[in-house]
């Protein structure tokens, strides 16, 4: 049977590309993909690119200048739903760590997500994302789903994978406010969950301080909190979603 296809672009702004490379990692499903979407434009994957008007398009990366930031608002203008990929995108990534440098060390405004800018209407997390939970999130456009991620902690998942918790031998680990879907994938090969994932909806942030603050001082509790974007800010601005 043919489906009508949609038309889907897939771009990048500041970003190591490492969420583009998962997506194209697994061929043979971003092959199934292409029986649903005409991809247009997708620089890594392809060598003659179309303008839009576009059904979807994904975003990886931060918007890091003002050029990225108008054609940001550009793509959200001439696009029907917009998906940002990967912690770069959802939360400003790892490079908004320069956020909470002193001001005279840094040249440049502070670092952007892509929800700052622009309505973004579905957000697959990670760093890098997963290839299934991409594809999870086209097919659910396609068929006009609204796609979901799992309400639930990373906790979860690691209790589920019978891990040695982490907290509970006095290291940190942010597995109780961020957003399961990955399996625990970090716990499971002894290394503490740092939060690529987002915040959960019912995050606790009062008891997150109180936990890290037995084990961390202040400055390194608020390192923690901020390594793939400013958690707390990001949690509060979705306040609205939930
Ligand atoms: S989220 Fe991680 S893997 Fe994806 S582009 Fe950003 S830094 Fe790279
Ligand atoms: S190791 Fe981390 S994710 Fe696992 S149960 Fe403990 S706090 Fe939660
Ligand atoms: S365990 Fe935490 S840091 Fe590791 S992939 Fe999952 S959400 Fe990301």
């Amino acid at each position: 049977m043919n489906l009508p296809k949609k038309t889907l672009a897939i771009f990048s702004l500041t970003s190591c590309e490492g969420c583009q490379f998962e997506l194209l990692g697994f061929f043979d499903h971003f092959e199934k993909i292409t029986r649903f979407y005409n991809v247009l434009n997708f620089r890594l994957g392809q060598e003659e690119n179309l303008q839009g008007p576009y059904d979807v398009a994904i975003i990886e990366g931060n918007p890091d200048s003002q050029k990225q930031i108008d054609s940001l608002k550009e793509i959200r203008k001439i696009s029907k739903i917009i998906i940002g990929m990967g912690a770069c995108a959802h939360m400003g990534g790892i490079q908004s760590q320069r956020n909470h440098f002193p001001s005279k060390y840094i040249g440049k405004p502070s670092t952007k997500s892509v929800p700052d800018i622009i309505k973004t209407d579905f957000i697959v997390p990670g760093c890098p994302i997963s290839h299934q939970e991409i594809y999870r999130c086209l097919m659910d456009v396609y068929f006009d789903k609204v796609f979901e991620l799992p309400d639930l902690a990373v906790c979860f998942e690691c209790k589920q994978n019978n891990n040695e918790c982490l907290i509970k031998k006095g290291k940190p680990c942010l597995g109780p406010i961020t957003r399961a879907g990955c399996d625990s994938i970090c716990i499971n090969k002894g290394e503490a969950c740092l939060g690529c994932r987002g915040p959960v909806d019912q995050a606790n942030f009062p008891k997150m301080h109180e936990i890290l603050g037995t084990m961390l001082d202040e400055d390194e509790s608020k390192n923690w909190l901020t390594i793939y974007g400013d958690y707390e800010r990001i949690h509060k601005k979705d306040e609205h979603k939930r």
